[in-house]
């Protein structure tokens, strides 16, 4: 892998620092007043001495911290990724062992601070809004996909400052973080993954406390680091066998009461273990109230996940496309580098514009949530009830749409560029002394796990279609960008014109299907909902760039409309005929 500061070495990475994102609004949100730089100064409390009082303070520490990122993921993690891989795990006696220098990286990844990243900092975290956790994870994922989850499964447990009592957040978030726990979401059993509200295990109440028994299956990291532990934040069933979602509740397990049974080998991410799970009356601490198991705090989990499939998948996509452009500038055939040949040419540039594409994405997706989701947490700190306004309840919305959109894209995308990457190294690519067979066989997961492909666009294509009705949210946030483009350059906006009408029209033509017809064109409903959005938004970046940067990201823009648009239109023609 290539060796550099994953931030440093990225012009568009740190064109969405520098330039795209408003940062004024994130810290806004996030800091709110700077609450806790005074609560620092009003209580001395240590977890927050870090705490900026500004804005600039705010920007130094999150340059500081992507720097940090940057400089740990692109010159150590990213060094470990292939022989790691080639290593693996063992399992022997009930006990997996993960090697020496995996157990040392993550206890550097720890000691420079950088694991606890979803967590606020007055739980021990460091306290970022979820857009610049969206960077620091893709710089991580673009170094290894397995070292990034080893490293930073901690994070699931973000899950629990929104729904934990005040008790166990208080208790369990910072000893989660302290005594270097994994973390692992406890859904998937044997018989049922996509199928969740039908999960078997069961948790029954002795004395007023829980006990669960059951197996579940390809738990990751469930058998924590070596000498580190894990706990599982299980999905069981405590009502009657068929009480379906409703019957379902969550639980923290750990990892001293339950037996790993076995890990998994697999085509990718080797060095993640892959866990089978059992428990025989293991302890479980509930979290939250029982009976919203599934429709509440999974959903909320499964979210946060989302968004770091998001981040794995765009720094997938960046490591093969920097590792292919860089092999194709030395790689010579007919007396000329790879890359003055057309077809390769067309490759790379398809390469950088999903990527860029798919950053965009991410960057949208976690601006979305972070819109409503930090105002939610402070009212339910406060104990107050929690007063959703206009804009929390716009913006909620819109990410529930958002967040599956991006999952499913940006998965997608990974693996059609890291199958790209492979092509242009030819008959190397298929060679495993080669980072991007590693790649393209760690890209496979991100479209299953988490939600595969399929449950991501069930998920997304309710809010696609409601959201592009007269009144709709979906409808408003494009149009006001489409109208942001025509304002700023208006002989850009055409060809986005043309293809938000080609997706109206795609929605009104949906609209008109039924049954098991309607439901096999989601997709297309769907991907041509991203392939709009992502258009607008790199129009958007495009006029925040001036010169010659501005002339080349609105090219690119043009480029990915233009397919976008054939892509709409070839998926009408199939709806239609
Ligand atoms: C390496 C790895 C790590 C994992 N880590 C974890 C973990 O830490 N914790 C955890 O709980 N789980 C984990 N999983 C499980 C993962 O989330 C599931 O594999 C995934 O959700 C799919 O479930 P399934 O494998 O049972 O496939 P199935 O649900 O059997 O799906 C098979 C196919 O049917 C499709 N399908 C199913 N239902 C529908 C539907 N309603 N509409 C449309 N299509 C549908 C799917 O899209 C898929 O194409 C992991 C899996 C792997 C391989």
């Amino acid at each position: 892998m290539i060796q550099s500061n994953y931030f440093a070495d990225n012009p568009d990475l740190q064109d969405h620092v520098e330039r795209f994102v408003d940062w004024q609004e994130m810290i806004g949100l996030y800091e709110d007043g700077f609450r806790d730089a005074q609560e620092y100064k009003a209580t001395g409390n240590e977890r927050l001495s870090m705490a900026p009082s500004t804005n600039e303070e705010a920007l130094a520490y999150y340059h500081q911290m992507l720097d940090a990122y940057g400089d740990m993921c692109g010159n150590e993690l990213s060094q470990l990724a292939a022989p790691m891989d080639r290593i693996g795990l063992k399992f022997e006696n009930g006990k997996v062992t993960h090697p020496a220098e995996i157990e040392k990286l993550f206890e550097k990844f720890d000691d420079a601070g950088l694991r606890p990243i979803a967590f606020q900092k007055k739980y021990g975290g460091l306290g970022v809004p979820n857009v610049l956790k969206a960077l620091c994870q893709e710089m991580s994922y673009r170094a290894d996909g397995a070292l990034s989850i080893t490293c930073g499964s901690v994070n699931l447990a973000a899950i629990l400052e929104a729904y934990a009592s005040k008790e166990m957040r208080d208790e369990w978030i910072p000893k989660l973080i302290h005594e270097r726990y994994s973390v692992t979401m406890g859904l998937s059993e044997a018989d049922f993954g996509s199928d969740l509200p039908s999960v078997r295990t069961r948790a029954e109440k002795i004395d007023g406390k829980w006990y669960l028994t059951g197996t579940k299956r390809f738990q990751t990291m469930a058998c924590g680091l070596n000498k580190y532990p894990a706990v599982l934040l299980a999905l069981a069933r405590t009502g009657a066998p068929d009480s379906g979602a409703r019957g379902l509740s969550f639980f923290l397990v750990d990892s001293k009461d339950f037996e790993v049974t076995g890990i998994e080998k697999k085509l990718g991410i080797k060095a993640s273990p892959t866990c089978e799970v059992a428990f025989e009356k293991a302890p479980g601490l509930l979290i939250g109230e029982e009976g919203h198991g599934l429709s509440r705090y999974v959903i909320g989990m499964l979210n946060g996940a989302r968004l770091s499939v998001a981040s794995q998948g765009t720094g997938i996509a960046t490591a093969a496309w920097y590792e292919a452009r860089k092999y194709a500038s030395e790689r010579i055939q007919f007396g000329k580098p790879i890359d003055q040949i057309p077809a390769v040419a067309k490759m790379l540039r398809r390469m950088e514009r999903e990527s860029k594409a798919m950053r965009c994405l991410m960057v949208e997706a976690a601006s979305a949530v972070d819109r409503y989701h930090w105002k939610a947490l402070r009212a339910i700190d406060s104990d107050e009830k929690t007063k959703k306004d206009d804009f929390g309840r716009k913006w909620e919305k819109l990410a529930s749409t958002i967040t599956p959109m991006a999952k499913y894209y940006i998965s997608e995308m990974a693996n059609s560029v890291a199958y790209d990457a492979i092509q242009v190294f030819g008959g190397a690519g298929f060679i495993e002394e080669y980072d991007v067979a590693r790649l393209y066989r760690d890209a496979r997961i991100t479209n299953i796990y988490d939600g595969t492909t399929q449950i991501q666009v069930n998920a997304a294509i309710g809010g696609v279609v409601s959201g592009m009705a007269e009144t709709g949210g979906l409808r408003a946030h494009l149009q006001e960008m489409l109208d942001l483009v025509a304002k700023g350059e208006s002989s850009r906006a055409a060809i986005l014109k043309e293809l938000f009408a080609e997706f109206e029209s795609l929605v009104s033509h949906f609209k008109t299907l039924e049954g098991a017809k309607k439901d096999s064109f989601a997709f297309e409903v769907v991907e041509t909902a991203t392939r709009t959005l992502n258009s607008l938004l790199l129009a958007k970046t495009s006029l925040k760039l001036t010169g010659t940067a501005r002339e080349e990201r609105f090219q690119l823009t043009h480029e990915y409309a233009v397919e976008s648009l054939g892509t709409a239109q070839a998926s009408k023609l199939r709806m239609t005929r």
